[in-house]
């Protein structure tokens, strides 16, 4: 069987180690021959592709095993690796880097053992059309090569940084940085001292903001987004997570909102912190979703999804202390507003808020992807719901799928299967590692018994 796999980010990557693992562990399972697309050079993704070491994990290391039932097996690896020593090994927020080079050592290890009952082949080009032949599919790519197969893992994740924001076409400004993940992509602002726009003011801000204040003394920073909201940090020490009994929480959003509410600030009062309930209410996120209509989904997105990403997708307690220091001596300003004009002139571009102008060096794009898979302009994607081989929810957040076989415009399974962030519409939690991990192993499991 030839399995494809679009997209060697952290989701198809865990999917081909988890392939890898099925295979060694069972000798009856039939060879695989397996075809990764992916322009990249090295697998992990864009947003393990970064160097910078202070870009850490913003998961603790015991949360970030690839396999998720060897809880463990991450925070042994950076004791073996000499990157953390003894207890603090648990709780310990690793640099994104580091957790690329365990990926990816894993997966070798994984693919090794597995020997030749498996061949992986890594074609470095971008998916552009895939199309449906007997009871398989058929894959092109960029570059004109053909590739066909029995199945399909779709694992093209959402790109960090949407540009719904911009009131103008960028693209074509030298100053202005579309994407800091593309390698070498901070390069020419980090070379310069001159002041720097950041749009966004989430995790990817604070990478961002943390290369740049390092890279310069007199450098300064502006952040700036809708809400102008700061993600929370994490607890200095772990404190657990409490997951809450939600039987009783009704099946809309204002009910749920509420019991969100309570349940947070009961363990506040009892723990002295928020944040074992947030992190517990988590396991039941996919759950709770599933209760909601349409219309609360759409509610949620629109009103509440901001607040519940800030407390949910927290810093690092480290870096968290870099941007308190930064904001307190006025090298970082964080604001809310929105951008309505930028103008280029020479060495700069200026930027409006409605009344208030002002001048930068450089703008750094760093909001959150495209929220609607419909307008994503990934070809693979609108080759899919052209031909009628996925369809999203009505929101667009992700492919409406059977436990991550994707259901085709008649509502039938078909040899497409897909995880993470694609599967948003359906599980709302589904785009960092600790979900990805679990989604890939039974995927890897379904794929090789649905033969
Ligand atoms: C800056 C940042 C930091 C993060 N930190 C953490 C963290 O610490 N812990 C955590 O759990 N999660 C973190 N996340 C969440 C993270 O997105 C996921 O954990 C994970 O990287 C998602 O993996 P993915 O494979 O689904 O998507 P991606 O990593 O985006 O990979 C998708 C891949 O698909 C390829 N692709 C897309 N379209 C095509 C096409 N048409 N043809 C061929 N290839 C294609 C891309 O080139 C890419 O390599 C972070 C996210 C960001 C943006």
């Amino acid at each position: 069987m030839r399995v494809i796999v679009v997209g060697a980010g952290a989701a198809g990557s865990l999917v081909v180690f988890h392939l890898a693992r099925l295979l060694a562990a069972d000798e009856r399972t039939d060879a695989l021959e397996v075809v990764v697309i992916d322009p990249v050079d090295q697998v992990a993704g864009p947003a393990f592709g970064t160097t910078d070491p202070a870009h850490l994990l913003n998961v603790p290391a015991s949360g970030m095993s690839v396999d998720p039932d060897e809880r463990f097996d991450f925070v042994d690896w950076c004791r073996s690796e000499g990157l953390v020593a003894g207890e603090q090994a648990h709780y310990f927020f690793a640099p994104r880097a580091q957790w690329a080079r365990y990926l990816r050592s894993r997966l070798a290890e994984a693919c090794e053992r597995a020997g030749d009952r498996l061949s992986v082949r890594h074609l470095r080009d971008a998916a552009t059309t895939v199309t449906a032949v007997g009871d398989g599919v058929r894959v092109e790519t960029a570059g004109g090569t053909v590739v066909d197969g029995d199945r399909l893992v779709l694992a093209t994740g959402l790109p960090g940084v949407g540009d719904g924001w911009a009131p103008c076409d960028l693209s074509e400004q030298p100053r202005y940085i579309a994407d800091p993940w593309l390698p070498d992509a901070l390069e020419p602002v980090l070379a310069d001292d001159g002041d720097v726009l950041v749009v966004g003011t989430g995790l990817t801000m604070v990478d961002v903001a943390i290369s740049l204040l390092k890279s310069g003394d007199d450098r300064r920073v502006e952040a700036i987004s809708r809400g102008g909201r700061l993600p929370r940090r994490h607890a200095d020490t772990y404190l657990g997570e409490v997951v809450p009994d939600t039987s009783t929480w009704g099946d809309n959003l204002d009910e749920i909102r509420a019991a969100v509410a309570t349940h947070v600030a009961r363990i506040e009062r009892l723990l002295g912190n928020w944040r074992p309930g947030v992190d517990g209410v988590r396991y039941r996120i996919a759950e709770l979703w599933r209760r909601l209509d349409e219309t609360d989904r759409r509610a949620f997105v629109r009103d509440l999804a901001g607040d519940w990403g800030v407390r949910r997708h927290r810093m690092p307690p480290s870096s968290g202390a870099l941007i308190d220091e930064a904001r307190r001596t006025g090298r970082l300003v964080v604001r809310s507003g929105r951008i309505t004009r930028v103008d280029a002139v020479p060495g700069g571009l200026v930027v409006a808020t409605g009344e208030d102008e002002r001048t930068y060096a450089w703008i750094v794009n760093c909001t959150g992807p495209q929220t609607d898979l419909r307008r994503l302009g990934n070809p693979v994607l609108d080759s899919m719901f052209d031909a009628g081989l996925a369809t999203t929810d009505p929101l667009g957040l992700g492919l409406v799928t059977d436990d991550g076989r994707v259901l085709d415009a008649a509502g039938r399974p078909g040899p497409i299967w897909t995880l993470g962030s694609l599967r948003r519409g359906e599980l709302w939690e589904s785009t960092a590692i600790p979900e990805i991990r679990t989604q890939a192993e039974e995927l890897a499991a379904s794929l090789i018994g649905d033969t």
